[in-house]
């Protein structure tokens, strides 16, 4: 029972968040051998900086450009 006073509380282990590196991945495709981009890049940030995809426009997730998309008839 003494040895109870000196213990510390238990932290509770903290989830390790995904490397914001990995996501980028995603936007890529191999197909035979060659890289296929899912993604459109950026044009205010340059190669690197994905835009995000929404059902009617891209945006990039760093200075806010929107790019609509096409309407399809
Ligand atoms: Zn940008």
């Amino acid at each position: 029972m003494a040895d109870d006073k000196g213990k510390k509380p238990q932290q509770q282990k903290t989830q390790k968040k995904p490397n914001k590196r990995g996501k980028a991945y995603k936007n890529y495709e191999v197909k035979s051998g060659s890289l296929t981009r899912k993604t459109t890049f950026c044009p205010k940030c340059g190669p690197g900086f994905s835009l995000a995809n929404h059902k009617t426009r891209h945006t990039c997730g760093n200075c806010g450009y929107t790019e609509f998309m096409k309407k399809e008839k």
